[in-house]
């Protein structure tokens, strides 16, 4: 069975010859906004008569929110609130992607089948605690599916060779789908997302990108616009990206969405103790950190955080130096130095960076009168 989608082989040269024609002055922008479920993108495309030259100059839109699991049809009119653009790197500057917050007819945050405007309460976080100059790191862990939902490559009746060789692995046996993780990291590039990174990871077909240090709300918009970019360019080939933290059962690696976490404080000499100070009280909120890292309270995740395949158990909390089975891990030249950051490597591949990112500022930077202020 053909694995790879018959749009990706339509003819390209024919697309390049329209592709290429001049656009008069005028500009495309594409809107891209975070669905009902808290995992999708959606996005539609409309022209502008001069480039915008920032986020002010671009209209909010409006799109069928009963189309998107984010209304009922009779009251199905939801805002688009651009927040943050890019260039575009599938159709070319002058063209824009713009990342937009999703508002409901009463111009308040969706929350509708799932809570999924995220981002508006993590921003009010993350202005609360400008002042700690809050950076954070995600790497983001996928695994390239075939149209048949398959992970791409995977030998058709069975399994590959087990895991061992893959892992930052270099060669046809070995390396499954670089073109996209290398057409990918360049569009990150073009567009004026921080991409930090990329490798190859444990379980053949699952690939990594890193995006940061980005400082507060940054992280959550670098990242969802890194996912749009992935998602568009495996488009292109014909195959599937899921952000699924299981995505095979057995002696496979999971998919995470390790996050690395840093204040001003804790990067300066001697940081290590606003580490410790800040890992003492993750200790303390575990189970309210694990109900919001993954979209569904915790339910996907439990497959992935076993306490095997370089994860902690889903019920414990732990921390050490240089400790890949622990939920936080101080990367071993922090702990020479004392000072630098730390990784929570809960946060399951799904997970949403703006829930993420504001978990970890509230735990860490407020105190219980400044949390129920902004509650
Ligand atoms: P790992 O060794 O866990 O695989 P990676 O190299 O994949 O680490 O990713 C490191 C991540 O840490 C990147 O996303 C990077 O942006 C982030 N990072 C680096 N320095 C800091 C810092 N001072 N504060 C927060 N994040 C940081
Ligand atoms: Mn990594
Ligand atoms: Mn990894
Ligand atoms: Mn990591």
């Amino acid at each position: 069975m053909e694995s790879v989608s018959l749009s990706s082989r339509l003819n390209k040269a024919v697309r390049q010859q329209y592709m290429s024609l001049p656009q008069d002055g005028k500009c495309q922008v594409t809107y891209i906004w975070i669905d009902g479920t808290g995992e999708g993108l959606r996005n539609k495309t409309r022209t502008l008569n001069e480039e915008p030259k920032s986020i002010e100059d671009i209209p909010e839109w409006n799109f069928d929110g009963s189309s998107t699991y984010q209304s009922e049809g009779s009251n199905s009119d939801m805002y688009l609130i651009p927040v943050c653009m890019f260039r575009d790197p599938f159709t070319l500057d002058p063209n824009k992607l713009v990342l937009c917050e999703v508002l409901k007819y009463n111009r308040l945050p969706t929350v509708c089948f799932l809570e999924t405007n995220h981002r508006a309460s993590c921003k009010k976080v993350m202005e609360k605690v400008k002042e700690y100059a809050i950076w954070f790191g995600m790497e983001q862990e996928y695994t390239l599916l075939g149209t048949d939902k398959y992970p791409f490559g995977w030998p058709t009746n069975g399994y590959p060779a087990p895991q061992g060789p893959y892992y930052c692995g270099v060669g046809a046996d070995n390396a499954y789908g670089r073109d996209i993780v290398e057409c990918h990291y360049k569009a990150c590039l073009y567009a004026g997302v921080n991409i930090y990174g990329t490798n190859a990871e444990v379980m053949p077909s699952q690939w990594e990108f890193q995006v940061g240090p980005c400082e507060g709300i940054d992280m959550g918009d670098h990242l969802w616009v890194a996912r749009f970019l992935l998602h568009r360019v495996c488009e292109d080939f014909g195959v599937v990206a899921t952000m699924d933290p299981k995505p095979m059962k057995g002696n496979w690696n999971g998919a995470g969405c390790h996050t690395n976490v840093s204040t001003m404080d804790m990067r300066e000499e001697g940081g290590l103790q606003y580490i410790e100070q800040a890992i003492e009280k993750l200790g303390k909120r575990h189970c309210e950190h694990i109900k919001v890292y993954d979209p569904r309270g915790g339910q996907d995740n439990i497959r992935r955080l076993t306490g095997h395949h370089e994860t902690s158990s889903i019920n414990d909390f732990s921390a050490g130096v240089a400790n890949r089975g622990s939920s936080i891990r101080i990367p071993r030249q922090v702990g020479q130095e004392k000072k630098g950051y730390f990784e929570d490597r809960r946060p399951a591949a799904n997970c949403d960076p703006y829930a993420v990112t504001k978990a970890i500022a509230v735990t860490c930077l407020l105190n219980k009168e400044e949390e129920e202020e902004i509650e």
